[in-house]
């Protein structure tokens, strides 16, 4: 029996997962904004002890952080809205509870979790890509996850795709992330909105610009609204653009794309997405696929949790 802990920036989340990734039981805590990085950890390594119980079978501990994770240090490098600064998690978590601590990125504990018990399930080589507020990635490789050499890799938010592009918050210009994730496609609702306003994205969310959610424009775009439309055209653009980078790098047997984005709709994401993609990669023999996942959240506790048999 396995225990997987995954870390958001709202609730901290564990569960009890057995080996064949089905979920038992799960408990959550909200999380307080004030805690220092050594209240964190106490906090994680008290709810893993509630989710725990007594089960005494629990033979590791996997955690998900959204953020670098160096697991062989056993640090958390950094985390953009957590106080994590090269905090040394697992020497801290094992004063609570002295079990084997396995620690990985929540984007790959996605990966994970979609590869053991959701739409990747049977691949051996795959790439799952998280598209939220920012763009996370996670590459499973002949069954054993892709941590690079001090565990930073997949970084594929950060991957530059326009030089001199839209400035981003890691300091770069141009980063994938400010053209593909969820963020990028509302600021570009926005703009669209602020030069067409017969937009029925103006109604859907009711005359105010702060409303506008990745959502209306799928919902706009749905009624054949032509400046949704355009938006959607521009997003998908840029998101195909990377990848197709993605695809000529590591030509993964599939793609699974995750978070708010991942769950948009077949015909006015999907298709327009594989053909753009398709248009891009230079090996155009054979179709890379690219499919929803199927997990939702409890692929970042499941992967977690199978951390030990992946790294
Ligand atoms: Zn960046």
């Amino acid at each position: 029996m396995l225990l997987g802990i995954d870390i958001g920036g709202t609730n901290l989340v564990a569960a009890k997962v057995r080996d064949d990734g089905t979920i038992l039981n799960k408990i959550g805590i909200p999380v307080d904004r004030s805690w220092t990085a050594e209240e964190l950890c106490e906090q994680i390594a008290f709810l893993a002890c509630k989710a725990a119980g007594n089960d005494k079978e629990i033979t590791s501990v996997g955690i998900g952080f959204p953020g670098l994770v160096d697991h062989s240090a056993g640090v958390v490098v950094q985390t953009p809205n957590m106080p994590f600064r090269n905090t040394k998690f697992r020497e801290l978590f094992q004063k609570y509870w002295d079990i084997p601590v396995f620690m990985g990125n929540d984007a790959n504990c996605a990966a994970i979790g979609e590869y053991w018990a959701g739409a990747a399930k049977g691949c051996d080589t795959v790439m799952m890509i998280t598209l939220g507020t920012g763009i996370g990635g996670g590459f499973i490789v002949n069954g054993k996850l892709l941590t690079g050499h001090f565990g930073g890799a997949m970084e594929v938010g950060h991957m530059v795709i326009e030089p001199n592009g839209i400035p981003c918050g890691c300091g770069n210009r141009g980063c994938f992330e400010q053209y593909g994730s969820a963020t990028a496609l509302i600021r570009m609702a926005k703009a669209e909105m602020e030069t067409d306003g017969s937009s029925a994205m103006w109604t859907l969310c009711g005359g105010e610009l702060r409303n506008v959610q990745g959502i209306t424009v799928f919902q706009a775009a749905k009624t054949d609204d032509a400046a949704a439309k355009r938006v959607l055209d521009q997003y998908i653009s840029g998101l195909a653009v990377g990848i197709a980078n993605l695809i000529n790098i590591l030509q993964p047997e599939m793609i699974c794309l995750g978070g708010g984005i991942g769950c948009a709709d077949e015909e006015l994401f999907y298709e327009p997405l594989r053909k753009k993609v398709g248009q891009l990669v230079y090996d155009k023999h054979a179709p890379i696929p690219i499919t929803r996942a199927k997990l939702g959240n409890d692929a970042g506790i499941i992967g977690a949790a199978m951390l030990c048999n992946m790294i």
